[in-house]
């Protein structure tokens, strides 16, 4: 597996002109946030990334977590020492609440910051991410006392949280679980039940684990109405905040997988567990979605920072393999095959795909970035539509083309990448699940056209559309689909509209990462032609980018008929 080296230049640029981090900045809560000192965190993050998580990502896939007769599980050689390095760099939630120790960045910042651990080491960035997760449920949900309980320790990485939601029977179905809770005389619950697929649900890499896990009081409604969200710690924590005794949840089993093998996939058994309700009973629905967007941006993060590691083992490898003789290598020796340009193509096309997503999904950190903290009522109410817009778009559409770029990288290997030797094969293989948890993409695609489609009567796409318009003439092309596309979809509610939700997607994330490019080549094109430094740099964007406006772009319209077939086409 080639080293990883933190794209910090691609992701400065995405930042300040895709995002705009400088004017964010210019907001009271977050003059922290300025671009220089932006550039200097993300550099030190990049270090600890190259150097100390992504060197044991192979080992690490090699070996694997391995679950112990006693229930406890024992990670891969050196992920305990790479987690004490990443939570004493105060890493762990940098965008999380100053006043219970979080060092209040934007998001846009946090995602920024991990996309380059995820890229380094999808399996250990796992468990920081879901410690993110329980953080930003008991940071919105929890009293003051549960906030002072759990958040110190999980801010400092010193505790990590996770989510407990599925059971055999409700996945997609979260509203199928049939976990329950029990309240005690002292007020506290007791919770039994199975839970499966747990990330990092139960590991040695740090001292308390704290589960948020969804369970039904007695009497409560069926389906999702009748769920309440409890906090439950591997040890119970007595009043002094030391550590008591071990509570009754336990892993049981390990998933086998196709990748994220030291990435603990854990059953968890609840036999009399104690536990705190968040909140009141039966709102355990309505707290989870408060977390479930972040928690589906970190995803969406996922394919890129997979498409990106892909991206640089196979450029590496294009370098040294040798095959064919070009015109212009010296005789009797094989070129490099990054000189054919059918190599070329298919690293271009990596490129120019992740630096799409990469505009997407900090896009969408910034806008709900704006939502949270700008000063302007409208900018804030604007902001929170196009990231609810935006959000299932960034999750399913980077996913998928995760695996695809994964996929591309492999190909840009021939054998080589087939086999586990070179590592491209493991990103692929790690790539895949992303695409199926934190709602599966297909879900994803339902979320978009059901709900967030007809908010508002259809007003924040229309405002993405019409904020597009006049930069490119593909790109409008592309945008009159969209449009066209999405009145389709309002006149065909129920299973027609459900049928088309899919190709409505990749559509829309195919046009947006459009919008994202042709804005990039106008900078590029004017940087190169004022004489801007690093020539280079802007020569490869202004390329990068209008390969994406001429050759990726155009099968959006294409997906029209896709979109418009109906229910009857399924057969
Ligand atoms: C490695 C791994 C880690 C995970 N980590 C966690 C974790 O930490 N915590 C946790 O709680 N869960 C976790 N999960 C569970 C994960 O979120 C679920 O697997 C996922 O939500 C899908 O549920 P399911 O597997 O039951 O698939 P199903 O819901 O059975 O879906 C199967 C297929 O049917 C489709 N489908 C289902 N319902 C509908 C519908 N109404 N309309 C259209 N299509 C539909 C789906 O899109 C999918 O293609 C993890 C899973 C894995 C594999």
């Amino acid at each position: 597996m080639s080293p990883y080296s933190a794209p910090l230049d691609d992701i400065s640029f995405a930042l300040r002109h895709i995002a705009g981090l400088g004017e964010l900045a210019e907001l009271p809560a977050w003059r922290n946030a300025g671009l220089d000192h932006t550039e200097e965190i993300l550099a030190e993050a990049g270090r600890l990334a190259s150097e100390v998580v992504a060197p044991i990502n192979r080992s690490g896939d090699q070996a694997g977590s391995v679950l112990d007769g006693d229930g406890s599980v024992v990670t891969p050689e050196g992920f305990r020492q790479a987690y004490q390095q990443y939570a004493t760099g105060g890493w762990a939630a940098i965008s999380a609440d100053p006043e219970h120790g979080g060092a209040s960045f934007p998001l846009v910042v946090d995602v920024a910051v991990q996309e380059m651990f995820t890229a380094a080491n999808l399996s250990f960035s796992l468990c920081p991410m879901l410690s993110q997760s329980a953080i930003s449920t008991i940071s919105a949900h929890g009293s003051p006392e549960q906030k002072h309980r759990w958040l110190p320790s999980l801010i400092r990485g010193a505790w990590t949280g996770t989510m407990l939601l599925t059971e055999p029977q409700a996945g997609s179905d979260v509203g199928a679980l049939t976990s329950r809770a029990e309240p005690q005389a002292d007020g506290s619950y007791r919770l039994w039940g199975q839970k499966i697929f747990i990330t990092w649900g139960e590991h040695d890499m740090a001292d308390n684990i704290v589960h948020c896990v969804l369970a039904r009081t007695p009497h409560a409604p069926p389906g999702t109405r009748g769920i309440s969200l409890f906090i439950v710690p591997k040890h119970l924590v007595e009043g002094d905040g030391s550590l008591g005794r071990r509570n009754a949840i336990r892993c049981i089993g390990l998933e086998r997988k196709i990748g994220i093998h030291a990435s603990p996939t854990c059953v968890m058994e609840l036999d009399g567990a104690v536990g705190e309700l968040v909140g009141e009973e039966c709102e355990g629905m309505r707290q989870m979605f408060t977390m479930m967007n972040k928690a589906r941006l970190l995803v969406g993060l996922e394919g890129l920072a997979l498409a990106e590691r892909s991206y640089q083992q196979a450029a590496a490898f294009a370098a040294e393999r040798r095959q064919g003789r070009r015109a212009d290598t010296e005789p009797g020796a094989q070129s490099p095959i990054i000189l054919h340009p059918d190599v070329r193509r298919m690293l271009l096309e990596m490129r120019a795909r992740i630096e799409a997503m990469r505009g997407l999904i900090l896009l969408n950190a910034a806008a709900a970035d704006r939502a949270a903290k700008h000063l302007d009522p409208v900018v804030r109410q604007r902001a929170q539509q196009r990231s609810d817009l935006l959000i299932p778009v960034s999750k399913a559409w980077c996913t998928d083309m995760g695996v695809e770029m994964a996929s591309l990288g492999i190909q840009i290997h021939g054998g080589m990448g087939y086999v586990e030797e070179t590592g491209a094969a493991q990103h692929w293989r790690d790539s895949r699940i992303a695409p199926i948890y934190e709602g599966t993409n297909g879900i994803q695609a339902i979320d978009l056209v059901s709900r967030k489609l007809p908010l508002h009567n259809g007003a924040p796409l229309a405002m993405l559309l019409q904020e597009m318009t006049g930069l490119d003439s593909t790109l409008d092309q592309a945008a009159e689909a969209v449009a066209e596309a999405a009145r389709w979809l309002r006149d065909h509610p129920g299973d027609d509209a459900l049928a088309g939700a899919t190709p409505f997607l990749q559509m829309l994330g195919l046009t947006v990462g459009g919008w994202i490019m042709a804005r990039a080549w106008l900078i590029a094109d004017r940087s190169q032609a004022a004489g801007a430094d690093r020539p280079e740099f802007w020569k490869n964007k202004r390329t990068s980018s209008r390969f994406y406006l001429d050759q990726i772009l155009p099968a959006a319209p294409a997906l029209l008929p896709a979109v418009t077939s109906g229910a009857a086409a399924l057969g």
